[in-house]
């Protein structure tokens, strides 16, 4: 009988997202049965002690030349074998650019229901699960239950604590039979054009611009605030669009989801479209010369004038601490 939870993460060279360490710490907590992590490429064998101290049971790692690049369509037939063996009730994937692909693949294979971008996750009736996600743009809170015999949700990163649970991780041997001549789409390259600043999903702060900058080159004011908080960079989606800042800062209903500790909106109107991706911040603070602007509803501190002035005051001030 099917039991247990299988993590699917995502990790490069060896490192994972913190994402998977908040995935398998909840899936140890409300699993009943073994929580098993899957992962991919070099260096994952490296990592199952320091994924069991954060709740794996046990470690599957695909390696080979099969899982040096990534394929949704390879990597989505090889989790149906690893489900094959393992057997698990339920599969989380983070609901990251890259879980937010391989998940529906998955789904549709293992012909399972799929919830998306949940912020929690429960035990419910008769050994299932029970998850919340947000609808309608942030507006509304829904609650789910996949009645398939497979469970498959993916989770908002930056929403669970990570919670130590000290026991090593044992790695499982699982073969895959599954080869690149046979994958449909491969990925070539991977550009970074976030530039080495921290990932916007995964920042605990986030210094973000909207068109009250004006002009690209007044972004700098930004990224001088950005350097002495140690924050993220991100924008609304018009001024990406104008190409004032790379596209992979914007957030919104049609860009990135954060979750940061703070998130600092600065010439942001705070349109229900940006407000869709910035829900999950614990505290706001709006910057903004309109005292009208509906950022300051979302806020919960707030500071009414010109980000010219602000922001370098602000910079200075904090640079001093
Ligand atoms: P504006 O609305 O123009 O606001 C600029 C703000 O700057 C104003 O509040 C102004 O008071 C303030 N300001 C001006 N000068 C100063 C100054 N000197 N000092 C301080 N404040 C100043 N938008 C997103 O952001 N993300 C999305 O994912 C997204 N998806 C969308 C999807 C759809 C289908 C649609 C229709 C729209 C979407 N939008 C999205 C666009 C959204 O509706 C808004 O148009 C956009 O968020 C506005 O961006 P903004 O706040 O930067 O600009």
């Amino acid at each position: 009988m099917a039991e247990g939870i299988l993590v699917v993460l995502d990790q490069e060279n060896g490192r994972v997202r913190r994402v998977a360490y908040e995935m398998l710490s909840r899936a140890q907590e409300i699993a009943a049965g073994t929580v098993t992590a899957l992962t991919f490429g070099p260096g994952a064998e490296t990592l199952a002690e320091t994924l069991g101290r954060y709740g794996a049971d046990q470690v599957v790692a695909l390696t080979g030349d099969a899982f040096t690049r990534y394929s949704s369509d390879g990597w989505a037939e090889a989790v149906r074998q690893v489900v094959e063996v393992i057997d698990p009730v339920a599969l989380f994937f983070p609901a990251t650019a890259w879980g937010k692909d391989l998940s529906p693949r998955v789904a549709g294979l293992l012909e399972a229901g799929l919830a998306t971008d949940c912020t929690e996750i429960h035990p419910s009736e008769g050994g299932r699960l029970e998850a919340v996600r947000p609808v309608y743009a942030g507006k509304a809170f829904q609650r789910v239950r996949i009645d398939t015999p497979r469970q498959l949700f993916s989770l908002r990163p930056n929403i669970q604590p990570v919670i130590e649970h000290g026991r090593p991780g044992q790695l499982r041997p699982v073969t895959v039979s599954v080869s690149p001549d046979q994958f449909q789409a491969v990925v070539t390259a991977v550009e970074n054009n976030a530039g080495g600043t921290v990932e916007l999903t995964e920042a605990d702060i986030i210094v973000s611009g909207g068109r009250g900058i004006k002009a690209p080159e007044n972004f700098k004011i930004l990224e001088g605030l950005a350097e002495v908080l140690g924050a993220a960079l991100g924008s609304s989606r018009p001024v990406a669009d104008e190409g004032w800042v790379p596209h992979s800062y914007h957030i919104g209903q049609t860009g990135k989801v954060v979750s940061p500790t703070v998130y600092f909106a600065v010439g942001i109107s705070g349109a229900i479209q940006h407000l869709a991706g910035i829900s999950g911040s614990k505290y706001i603070v709006a910057i903004n010369s309109d005292p009208d602007a509906p950022i300051f509803k979302a806020a919960n501190y707030g500071i009414v004038g010109d980000l010219f002035q602000v922001v370098p005051h602000l910079t200075e001030e904090i640079r001093r601490l």
